[in-house]
């Protein structure tokens, strides 16, 4: 007997190696997207891109879009509309522009998996309409849970999409519930690189430049995720993913800090047991578990070796210093529409930050000022989401910090 409800995700149309899954990729010209493709790359007897999107590198969208022939690209920003057009259209590839058509491409019949590689806030809508219209989904981008993740398990439920993750850590997770079914969580146990910041104090912090914070010691990444990465931001937002993902409470959630992001996260079960998974730090595992699941493909990625790393160390986060990863959880353990004000109040600030307009340590400081200000709806509905989401990004913006 299942203890507690835990939906883990079953793809419906079982794949096998030797069909080829039709890919909708969100956010093809970043980290995650260009990573994605250099998998489909090497499986295009089992891959076929059948849609790509990005916001604004016309250049590399077209160059993908040369290479991959999907039916269907989408530029989100509409005054690259016409360079797209005139160098895909004699291709035979039909390009759309703006956010309505990034939400629409997504319910294609042609379409089985959405991968949302895309940044922040804005894979939110893409992804309801695509689980609306009964499409599984590659989760990368996490605010999608952070801001609505009540919402999109329970719409997942209701049509039937598996939503599996991406993120590595809720991948290492994921892998290691695969025969667990009926087990029951005690908790689970993310791990954390710690940052480049990691070991330094708040006077340390208060000086530090964006080129500091965009130099991550594991993972090469969109300036976004590096950011919130070396502010803790990052782990915050996983910890509300986790929570959704597998439907866990906060306390069963812990965090530890590892450096060498080897042990990508560890399930601990009733008997005391511990699984983990590890391996080097390189996202093309997770996004290829992600895209094959549930099979596993021979790949040629560097070997981990414990013996080229016979070290590997764990330590508490020190939330003193990194408040944001508090914030988070203070966040979780409100509910309702709390994680969505802590999402957008830090997307603001981390491009204020990026733009050299407000300090590192400012960065926690204007989400714990949303956190506190912006009304609180308990069972938001998605319009509490949208418009919970503008206020902040309002209040967020016009905040005078000394
Ligand atoms: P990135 O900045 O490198 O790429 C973002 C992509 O999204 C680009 O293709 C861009 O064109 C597109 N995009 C940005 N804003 C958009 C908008 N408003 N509308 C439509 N498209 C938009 O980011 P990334 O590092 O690849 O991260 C993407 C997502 O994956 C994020 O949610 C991140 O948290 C998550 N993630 C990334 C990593 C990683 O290693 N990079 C790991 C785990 C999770
Ligand atoms: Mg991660």
């Amino acid at each position: 007997m299942l203890e507690k409800k835990f939906a883990f995700p079953v793809p419906k149309k079982h794949f096998m190696p030797s069909s080829q899954k039709r890919i909708a990729l969100l956010g093809s010209t970043g980290s995650i997207g260009t990573q994605t493709l250099d998998i489909a790359r090497l499986h295009k007897d089992k891959i076929a891109i059948e849609v790509l999107t990005a916001h604004s590198n016309a250049d590399l969208l077209i160059a993908q879009a040369a290479e991959f022939m999907p039916n269907v690209v989408v530029i989100g920003n509409e005054l690259l509309y016409d360079k797209v057009f005139a160098a895909l259209d004699p291709l035979g590839i039909k390009v759309y522009s703006g956010e309505k058509s990034l939400a629409s491409v997504v319910e294609m019949e042609t379409v089985d998996l959405v991968l949302t590689a895309l940044m922040g806030y804005a894979g939110l809508l893409p992804t309801i309409r695509a689980i609306k219209a009964g499409k599984d989904i590659a989760l990368a981008n996490k605010e999608t849970l952070v801001v609505a993740g009540e919402l999109i398990m329970k719409l997942a439920t209701e049509n039937n999409v598996s939503i599996i993750p991406v993120d590595s850590e809720h991948s290492a997770i994921f892998q290691c519930l695969v025969g667990e079914y009926h087990n029951k969580i005690e908790k689970i146990i993310l791990t954390a690189s710690g940052g480049p910041f990691r070991g330094k104090d708040r006077n340390f912090l208060s000086t530090v430049t964006k080129a500091q914070a965009l130099k991550h010691p594991n993972w090469s990444m969109g300036a976004k995720i590096t950011i919130d990465s070396a502010s803790l931001m990052n782990k915050g937002l996983e910890v509300i993913e986790a929570k959704w993902l597998f439907d866990l409470k906060p306390s069963q959630i812990e965090v530890v800090v590892h450096p060498q992001s080897i042990v990508h996260s560890m399930i601990e079960f009733e008997d005391t047991s511990i699984k983990a998974q590890l391996g080097l730090p390189d996202m093309k595992i997770p996004i290829q578990y992600a895209l094959f699941f549930p099979h596993r493909i021979k790949a040629d990625f560097e070997k981990f070796s414990f013996l080229k790393y016979p070290t590997l160390t764990f330590e508490k986060p020190d939330t003193e210093t990194f408040r944001n990863l508090n914030l988070a959880y203070q966040a979780m353990e409100t509910g309702g529409n709390a994680a969505c004000v802590l999402n957008a109040a830090n997307e603001i600030a981390v491009s204020k930050f990026l733009n050299d307009e407000i300090s590192f340590l400012q960065i926690s400081d204007m989400i714990a000022h949303c956190m506190g200000k912006i009304a609180f709806i308990k069972q938001p509905n998605l319009e509490d989401y949208i418009h919970t989401d503008q206020a902040t990004r309002a209040m967020a913006e016009n905040m005078i910090l000394r």
